[in-house]
């Protein structure tokens, strides 16, 4: 171990080869854009580094600096790039209905919308048949709460504390973690315990987490709800997975207490996690609504929700529209996304890479005290930094400073969890085993020298 980490230290580790020369950049530095930022854009814009990044190209898993220094992209946009940056199919795609029709709405037909509805509904398992397309992950929770509430006619929603559901009046009133969450009512929202299997009060035991929430029902509310959401895997929250079998239970308590369960699969879906195309399905669970966007549109402002026809009848009480939901542009977009994930095999190159990157990460987690979790599944991990391994003390620090080494290095990773101790390593799904590999040096070059 000692020779391995001295090797390490010696010298710092070398991005994979990749063939793809950045066009020279004239625009505006990335100092004239933080001044510009600072007056225009409104002061809780965050910057992700001390000195931000001004990313002016980006090719599949590379994004490309002002300079033209290249950089592994492991955030993927906040797991937005599913395809990979700039994905020639998907560009194409955009482009051609760009120069046809750039919009309309659903007033009007187009061939688009329904052939992606149409792909996307064959993804789902059950009666999850009838979508509604809408514009962000936070819509699409919006819009998925409003049917829980209509369907079940009950008000309260359960949702697990960690859990960032999105940043709108109704939304944040499901997201349940501090940093996000401004003094604005919260209309009939509880948040139960998470069944976090590191850091929760019962560890792995989802029954246990399960009875709290059933008591939760049974003293919180009417004993009726409207529904439950969750994300299988908390993406913002730190990549945590949910303790197993603790969906299963659970849907059962809500459906007898009336609600619905919905799923978010903003960050979890689309075969990210290997095993299955949707985070849920690791759990063995049908939900009533599905919620996603994100990595739908590889970039493309696009969110679905898709729900049982059952359920989508309540919605003909009124006028459901959204001006750009389904836009002619988006649709072939997202409908090209669909067919490069299949045509490429990203769900089974997620598992094959995710699990290399995943066993490398435990061997590193083993040699250095500070990395307390390696978790995940796929290319959906989290590597949970702590200065104690017993007591689990976020090691908040040595994080923001590991942060900035790696971006120095040529890799950018997310941030997460409630005290931002946490790395969270969600990729374009087209990043390899060269990536993975390098990715590790790096983290071991940049642990070993702080
Ligand atoms: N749900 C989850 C799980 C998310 O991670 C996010 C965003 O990070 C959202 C919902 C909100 O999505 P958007 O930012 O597209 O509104």
């Amino acid at each position: 171990a000692a020779a391995a980490a001295a090797a390490a230290a010696a010298a710092p580790p070398v991005l994979p080869k990749f063939d793809h020369q950045p066009k020279p950049y004239s625009g505006l530095s990335a100092d004239e854009i933080l001044q510009k930022r600072k007056t225009f854009l409104g002061p809780s814009l965050f910057y992700y580094y001390q000195k931000p990044i001004n990313i002016v190209e980006g090719k599949m898993q590379y994004l490309f600096d002002e300079n033209g220094k290249r950089y592994l992209d492991a955030f993927a946009g906040i797991v937005t790039v599913s395809c990979g940056h700039c994905h020639p199919d998907v560009v194409n795609a955009v482009v051609e209905q760009t120069k046809l029709l750039q919009h309309t709405t659903t007033i009007y037909l187009h061939h688009a919308i329904v052939e992606f509805a149409e792909a996307l509904a064959s993804k789902m398992p059950g009666n999850l048949k009838v979508v509604y397309f809408v514009n962000s992950g936070t819509e699409a929770n919006e819009l998925a709460m409003l049917m829980a509430r209509l369907y079940s006619g009950n008000l309260g929603m359960i949702a697990l504390r960690n859990a960032y559901h999105g940043g709108s009046a109704g939304t944040i009133g499901l997201t349940a973690l501090n940093t996000w969450k401004y003094q604005i009512p919260q209309g009939e929202i509880h948040h139960v315990i998470n069944p976090d299997p590191y850091r929760g009060v019962f560890g792995s035991n989802a029954d246990a987490y399960v009875r709290e929430l059933k008591d939760h029902i049974d003293y919180g509310t009417p004993g009726k709800v409207a529904g439950f959401i969750a994300e299988t895997f908390q993406g913002v929250g730190g990549a945590v997975e949910l303790a197993p079998g603790y969906l299963k239970s659970v849907y059962d308590v809500i459906h007898q207490a009336g609600g619905v369960c919905i799923a978010d699969e903003v960050q979890s879906g689309f075969g990210r996690t290997g095993s299955h195309y949707w985070g849920f399905e690791t759990q063995g669970v049908i939900p009533d609504i599905v919620t996603m966007a994100k990595g739908i549109g590889n970039g493309l402002p696009l969110g679905a929700v898709v729900t049982t026809p059952e359920i989508a009848q309540v919605m003909s009480q009124k006028i459901q529209f959204n001006t750009f939901g389904g836009n002619p542009v988006c649709s072939s977009g997202g409908l090209a996304v669909l067919r490069v994930l299949d045509k490429e095999r990203r769900q089974s190159h997620c598992a094959d890479v995710g699990s290399h990157l995943i066993e490398r990460l435990r061997t590193l987690q083993q040699r250095y005290d500070l990395i307390g979790d390696v978790r995940g599944r796929g290319l959906m991990l989290g590597i949970e930094l702590v200065t104690d391994k017993k007591e689990k003390t976020p090691a908040k620090l040595e994080t923001a400073v590991l942060f900035e080494k790696l971006k120095d290095l040529g890799v950018l990773v997310g941030k997460g969890g409630l005290h931002g101790n946490v790395f969270r390593i969600k990729p374009p799904m087209c990043f390899t085993k060269d990536d993975a590999d390098f990715l590790v040096d790096a983290l071991d070059y940049a642990i070993w020298g702080i």
